[in-house]
């Protein structure tokens, strides 16, 4: 399999059969084998490119490679609830094979569902970052067992107005950890910021 060039393991090969891929995107084969040997990523790329496939595999096999800890191990923060819905939606089908938890946190709706999900454990929390500052100021959410901290489409979070609860959010986290940042275009400001949470970050444009 084309897939298994790229370092994935046979359940992440597997799972990828069955969503009928044939062949990795470019961004999937720019960035999965650095993500898989644990480097950072900064990586330019619109929606539709293949790019969450580029970082939820390499993260599920990370994750993988050692036993559940009980702490939230990677954390993925998406500026739109539709967004950190599909992102966990494509997560739970990269990683039927594993035994990963994960919860999905987005603001708009009632909390309390999110408070029950999260004192299941998850290892991966995929979140807006209104919501999840909510939820870690009353005590529901602890990031001090990230390992792993991406950041999906940057530029809308700054649209958004979302920067500042990003670089909250961003003080959090261990600053030990491997950082992967995606955004579609690279204004100064977004620039500014990659630059300010990444290290010597492989550079995947698309
Ligand atoms: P994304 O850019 O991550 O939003 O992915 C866009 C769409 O492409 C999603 O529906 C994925 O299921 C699909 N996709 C991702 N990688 C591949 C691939 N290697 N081959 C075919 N479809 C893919």
């Amino acid at each position: 399999s084309p897939f298994a060039a790229l370092g994935l393991l046979a359940p992440f090969v597997r799972a990828v059969a069955q969503e009928g891929y044939e062949a990795p995107t470019p961004i999937q084969s720019q960035a999965i084998p650095h993500v898989i040997q644990g480097r950072d990523l900064l990586g330019c790329a619109q929606t539709g490119t293949g790019k969450t496939a580029a970082f939820v595999l390499p993260i599920l096999q990370r994750l993988a490679e050692r036993p559940r800890n009980g702490k939230i191990r990677c954390l993925i923060l998406a500026p739109t609830r539709e967004l950190a819905a599909q992102i966990g939606e494509r997560a739970s089908a990269y990683g039927r094979h594993v035994g990963l938890r994960q919860t999905v946190i987005y603001g708009g709706v009632g909390q309390r569902n999110q408070e029950i999900a999260l004192k299941q454990k998850p290892d991966i929390l995929i979140a807006t970052p209104g919501r999840l500052l909510d939820l870690i100021q009353q005590g529901f959410v602890s990031l001090d067992g990230v390992e792993i901290f991406v950041l999906d489409e940057a530029d809308r979070m700054l649209d958004m107005g979302f920067i500042h609860d990003v670089r909250k959010v961003v003080k959090l986290v261990p600053t030990k950890r491997q950082t992967l940042f995606f955004s579609a275009t690279m204004p100064r400001d977004i620039a500014d910021l990659a630059q300010s949470i990444l290290i010597d970050p492989v550079r995947v444009s698309v």
